[in-house]
């Protein structure tokens, strides 16, 4: 028998040629049917749409019918013809099967639908099978490749910075270490210090919490540059929005102040959300009906309105406001204070209902590489403030100034002999540049509606949890 080449279920059910050969491969979502005609829904992971396989049991061998169990995987041969059924176009009219594994109805744990997440999360290396996580992990790639062609059209360079970093200056959380040395055999020095010289790199290392500082040396020749990769905190922060381990998208570029690195945040965002309006309809539709109804509109509103610009200053006065109003925040708000989410959810939620930019953060509380305004108390950082999600991004305008810089550094304590090749770029032909971080899992809670950002990302690091 002539071999037909498989047939992803995406295109199969855009097909409507009738009575052409098909091969379909998947995994059994359901089977129905009575003694006479079964019904197997089949997914490939290409769409959330299962093709519908139409099976005539006298046509087949019963013992291999047995194996066809929700989670077996198939591949079937057949004709591809007009469902008379609802709910599909076509369907595909069974003539051979082969079963490639099959999954015991007893042990397999996808049964049913309506799995709690919480549940899943326990099983995440079957739950990409689930319709939830097959849409949430196909938008992720979207994500990605919107992010990618953004920076491209653009002129950005994708620049890779090192995973292992020798400095811990960038201040951005507990860090990981990285060792190589026999952690129940550790030499000491002789102040009672760990000796590093024995150590892989022959210092102290660490896996990286930015890009950034690498980052800015890109921009610093090559113009515009971004990075995309894994980022490492070691905080204790049990919350819904941080993980152990997530992707951080880092632009960087020469020349522009903060009002441009303003206008380039909005862009991006408003450029990647777009892109899954136009890329990912039947996923949203889907987590929009299960989880979220207001997720579409809540998408086009921010693709559709400015973000809302205004100083930290401004910020605070607009939430004290609202405390002498009556309104109640768990933590107080006070000028020099780090906003909470709750506050910057007020600004969003509440407030503003939209988008928010806010600036000019005191400098005690933002780190010593932010350009130093002349008012000696706040620096030029900027944060984008989403709704449901508090922070997306963190950046600013970059201080140029080696004395300043230096200045600064000294006054935070940050150890800055390991970063003499940064404090090299205001060495040597500095000149003004910003740029800013984006989590990437902020921004797939945002676009997929989900609330835990447990659930956008297929293997997540938390405290405690590092299994799969
Ligand atoms: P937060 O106050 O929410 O902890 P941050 O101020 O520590 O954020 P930055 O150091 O500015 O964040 O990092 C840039 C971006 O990276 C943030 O705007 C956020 O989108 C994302 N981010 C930071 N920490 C985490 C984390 N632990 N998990 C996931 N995303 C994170
Ligand atoms: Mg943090």
């Amino acid at each position: 028998m002539e071999k037909i080449s498989r047939t992803v279920i995406v295109e199969a059910l855009k097909r409507r040629d009738f009575g052409a050969e098909v091969n379909i491969k998947g995994w059994v979502r359901t089977r129905r049917g009575n003694k006479n005609v079964n019904f197997i829904a089949l997914n490939d992971g290409s769409t959330i749409h299962n093709i519908q396989i139409v099976v005539d049991l006298a046509n087949f061998d019963e013992e291999m019918l047995k194996r066809i169990t929700t989670g077996s995987c198939i591949s079937v041969v057949g004709l591809l013809v007009e469902s008379k059924g609802q709910g599909q176009a076509v369907e595909v009219q069974a003539q051979s099967i082969v079963v490639y594994g099959s999954a015991d109805p007893e042990s397999y744990p996808l049964q049913k639908k309506g799995h709690t997440l919480e549940f899943l999360r326990d099983i995440a290396h079957l739950r990409p099978r689930t319709n939830t996580f097959g849409a949430v992990f196909r938008m992720r790639h979207q994500m990605a490749m919107a992010i990618h062609t953004f920076f491209h059209e653009r002129g950005f360079c994708y620049f890779h910075t090192p995973i292992i970093t020798g400095s811990d200056c960038e201040g951005a959380g507990q860090m990981f270490q990285v060792t190589t040395m026999d952690l129940k055999n550790l030499k000491q020095t002789e102040c009672g210090c760990i000796d590093y010289s024995e150590d892989f790199f022959g210092k102290s290392t660490n896996l990286t919490v930015s890009g950034q500082l690498e980052g800015e040396l890109g921009a610093m020749a090559l113009g515009a540059i971004y990075t995309f990769g894994p980022t490492f905190r070691a905080e204790n922060s049990n919350t819904p929005r941080h993980l152990a381990e997530f992707w951080m998208v880092e632009p960087e570029v020469a020349f522009n102040e903060i009002e441009e690195n303003m206008e380039l945040a909005q862009d991006f965002i408003q450029y990647c959300i777009r892109w899954a309006l136009e890329h990912c309809q039947d996923d949203l539709e889907f987590l929009a009906k299960m989880y979220d109804a207001e997720l579409i509109e809540r998408l086009k509103f921010v693709v559709e309105n400015d973000f809302k610009r205004l100083t930290y200053t401004e910020g605070v006065e607009i939430l004290k406001a609202a405390m002498a109003n009556g309104k109640k925040f768990e933590y107080n708000v006070d000028w020099g204070t780090d906003l909470q989410s709750e506050h910057e959810r007020y600004l969003v939620e509440d407030h503003f209902k939209r988008p928010v930019i806010l600036t000019d953060y005191p400098k005690e509380i933002k780190s010593f590489y932010m350009k130093q305004n002349d008012d000696g108390k706040t620096v030029r950082a900027m944060d984008v403030l989403f709704p449901k999600i508090g922070e997306i991004i963190g950046g600013s305008q970059r201080e140029e100034d080696l004395e300043k810089l230096q200045r600064r550094a000294d006054e935070m304590g940050v150890p800055t002999k390991d970063i003499w090749w940064y404090l090299d770029t205001r060495r040597f032909g500095t000149a003004p540049h910003s740029g800013f971080g984006l989590g990437f899992e902020r921004l797939m809670l945002f676009v997929t509606g989900m609330q835990n950002i447990r659930d956008v990302i297929p293997f997540p690091r938390t405290p405690r949890n590092a299994e799969f």
